[in-house]
């Protein structure tokens, strides 16, 4: 098989077919992407039409590409700093033999000095890192602690755990045909009458992996939309039904869909009957929530909480989408519980045009439960999680194991933690601009660390104040590899990212990993080049190699539906689902052997104008509600803000306040405005817009400023617009997973400037 089918030469021009993810950063969507490649430089980006799922299709972000690709500020060499010198442009550069030695001498003194433990990794979302994150941790340095940052570990780990516990499945997903070649024309596809899209905006995030304009060409076909969101977007718009509920009300408003639905007995007897463990106590459990009740709590008006509810659970089959909104506030694990409980009452899991479920086994799984495991039970046992047991359905059983952000810090700050934190490695994390609550407080503890690594594309706020190394890290375009969207949870294809260009002096974040890995645990890298090592991943499932997919460029997985009927989604080959009682958990048999309840339950935010864990004169002084994150299709979280032409279209970050609230603050619309709670404050410009509503604002998250000076005490500014200085390290769930995020009490004034 030497001739490369997905490489083509017309006049000079190489033309490779690829699927995109990253660098720079994206979830693996996978998009089909053709690019041109003249003289070893890519002269133009396209859509692949080819492509079964992105058919020809691009977002900015891509479109984008050169931009990111040939960008005058790229790291294009590794660099060192003495670490008296942090948040000093005091680089040197050096080879990479020099940076590896060097990591290599410093991670064996902290084993030595400290033990393996001492050494921590931090992530972040989204690019191919993720996926190794862990294994950066265990199979490079030795060591249990891999963290997110992230408040409540609350992107994904929450959504992932919950499908785990109560389905015993991977990530349940909308269908949009994604696994049939012939796509929706497949005799197997129904269209839904009905999609729910629940704390998410699709078509800007594409989101871990799901192609998002996938709604819009069901739209098209005819399937209509509930959506509920604080926020009036272009999906809600074009909505059947939208509820637009308070932020972080969720689990309040699944309450009173379900209850609805059991009341007026509109769920599907067979499959609650046969399939569901605990409906009994769980119709009891909602049976309080009337949509009168519901409408106090959550502001939805009761007889559109009805209809909606009606609408969904006739329209069969429907199908729903939960977003990143259920693991960012404070029980969010509650509200997916009821996400998944409304969706299985209906009898919409895996049917067609319902809620795809994936099968067990995913090509990469094995690897990266056999790398945690492969380190010594006595070293796992040293995982940095709280002394006090608190957090145990996290700590024990979650999806995304490490370390909650919240515990990293408050062992940072210990006077006497049980060992010290000394050497960090962060791969994909740009956490002072993007995911850290407090951030301010993370450099502080940071600042501490006698020892940090970074994987970069470019100097940031966070390598620029924190990394003693810099590795430059290649491009989707320079390195090969596999994406699978949804990393390996409900994979329905996988794409081979096949490499264009010279990387130059870059490397793959996986290369590093390797080339470190074999220094420093040799015995669990055995594999000689990446190829090897993913066509040995590969056969763990397969019987093809990574050059047959390379071939292809995309090959769609296997599916089919109802496989709870077949014995398919459980390890033991029985019928049902794989969960300790066989059904759909709507009573966990789980979450009491952690101390967390069996069935849902609503709890006020912790951080909100109606919460009873701040004072009155608090809330009379902070009367606003400021949720955060709104996705923004020209940017992933703080990458692309360097992107000359994305740039342009969306210079300033943005606080949507409603005509009448800017009115009673004396606010106009392009105006600059200081948000403001007791924990901290940022700088928005203002966007006025019915688009929240009035007792609500909506800032938008993960902005710096390259253009701005990128020594301490600026670096690149990552303070000044960032609602995370609102937000507090607080998690009110027994869990461990929620955060604040979504919700937290504010007060708005007109300034004069970003830096006022
Ligand atoms: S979602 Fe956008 S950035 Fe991601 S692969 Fe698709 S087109 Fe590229």
């Amino acid at each position: 098989m030497d001739e490369k089918k997905w490489m083509t030469e017309e006049d000079g021009v190489i033309k490779v077919r690829s699927c995109a993810w990253s660098a720079p950063g994206d979830h693996p969507t996978g998009c089909g992407v053709v690019l041109s490649v003249k003289d070893g430089k890519i002269v133009k980006v396209e859509g692949d039409p080819e492509h079964p799922i992105s058919q020809g299709r691009l977002c900015p972000r891509c479109l984008a590409f050169d931009e990111m690709q040939y960008h005058p500020d790229r790291l294009l060499h590794p660099m060192k700093r003495d670490p008296k010198d942090r948040g000093k442009d005091a680089w040197e550069q050096i080879t990479w033999e020099e940076a590896y030695d060097l990591i290599e001498s410093e991670i064996r003194r902290v084993w030595d000095q400290y033990g393996p433990e001492s050494c921590f990794v931090i992530t972040g979302t989204g690019r191919e890192t993720t996926l190794w994150a862990n294994v950066y941790a265990t199979n490079v340095m030795a060591s249990p602690n891999r963290t997110g940052v992230i408040s409540g570990a609350s992107c994904y780990g929450p959504r992932c755990t919950i499908a785990n516990y109560h389905l015993g499945a991977g990530y349940p997903e909308l269908d949009y045909a994604a696994f049939f070649p012939d796509r929706y024309d497949d005799p197997r596809y129904e269209v839904p009458k009905y999609i729910m899209i629940w704390g998410k905006i699709p078509i800007y995030s594409n989101s871990d992996g799901l192609f998002g304009h996938a709604v819009v060409d069901l739209m098209k076909r005819g399937s209509k939309l509930i959506v509920v969101d604080p926020r009036v977007n272009w999906l809600s718009a074009h909505a059947e039904y939208f509820l637009q509920l308070r932020p972080g009300t969720d689990a309040a408003l699944g309450m009173g869909f379900a209850n609805v639905i059991i009341q007026e007995d509109l769920y599907d007897h067979e499959f609650v009957d046969e399939w569901c463990y605990g409906f009994k106590e769980f119709a009891e459990c909602v049976s309080e929530w009337t949509p009168e009740r519901v409408e106090e709590v959550t502001w939805v008006p009761a007889d559109e909480l009805r209809a909606a509810a009606r609408a969904f659970a006739t329209g069969k089959p429907s199908s729903a989408m939960w977003g990143l909104a259920f693991d960012m506030q404070s029980n969010g694990v509650q509200a997916g519980h009821l996400f998944l409980a409304i969706v299985a009452i209906c009898g919409y899991l895996d049917i067609p045009g319902g809620v795809t479920l994936a099968a067990p086994a995913s090509f990469m799984g094995k690897w990266r439960y056999d790398a945690v495991t492969s380190l010594p039970q006595e070293t796992r046992d040293k995982l940095a999680k709280p002394q006090d047991g608190r957090y145990a359905v996290y700590y024990t059983g979650g999806a995304m194991p490490g370390v909650l952000g919240d515990t990293m810090i408050d062992w940072m700050e210990m006077e006497n933690p049980p060992y010290p934190l000394k050497l960090g490695w962060i791969v994909g994390s740009n956490l002072l601009a993007c995911s850290a609550a407090q951030p301010q407080r993370w450099l502080k503890n940071l600042q501490q660390v006698e020892f940090m690594i970074a994987n970069e594309m470019f100097m940031t706020p966070t390598t620029m104040a924190l990394a003693d190394v810099i590795l430059p890290i290649s491009t989707w375009a320079e390195h090969i590899g596999i994406v699978m969207p949804h990393f390996g949870r409900n994979t329905h294809f996988l794409g081979a990212m096949n490499q264009a260009i010279d990387p130059g002096d870059t490397r793959s974040d996986f290369q590093i990993m390797m080339e470190m890995g074999k220094r420093l645990r040799p015995e669990v890298w055995p594999w000689e080049t990446e190829e090897e090592f993913l066509d040995e991943q590969l056969h763990t499932v397969y019987d093809w190699d990574f050059k047959d997919l390379q071939q292809d460029v995309v090959r769609q997985q296997p599916f089919e539906y109802e496989k709870f009927r077949t014995g398919k989604l459980r390890a033991d080959g029985e019928p049902g689902f794989d969960t300790p009682t066989g059904l759909v958990e709507l009573k966990s048999s789980i979450y009491p052997m952690f101390g967390e309840e069996a069935l849902p339950y609503f709890v006020e935010p912790y951080y909100s104008p109606y919460s009873e864990s701040i004072s009155d004169e608090v809330k009379a002084e902070y009367p606003l509600i400021m949720t955060s994150g709104g996705r923004n299709i020209l940017y992933f979280h703080s990458e692309h803000r360097n992107a000359p032409s994305l740039r342009q279209l969306h210079p300033d970050p943005l606080v949507t306040i409603h005509p009448d609230t800017a009115a009673a603050y004396g606010i106009s619309d392009g105006d600059w405005v200081a948000i403001e709670n007791p924990e901290g404050r940022c700088v928005q410009r203002a966007r006025v817009s019915y688009e929240v509503d009035p007792r609500v604002i909506h800032c938008e998250h993960a902005w710096w400023f390259p253009e701005q000076q990128g020594e301490a005490p600026n670096l690149y500014g990552p303070f000044k617009a960032n609602p995370n200085n609102l937000v507090p390290h607080e998690i009110i769930g027994k869990s461990g997973y929620g955060a604040n995020y979504k919700s937290v009490i504010a007060k708005i004034s007109r300034v004069d400037g970003l830096d006022s």
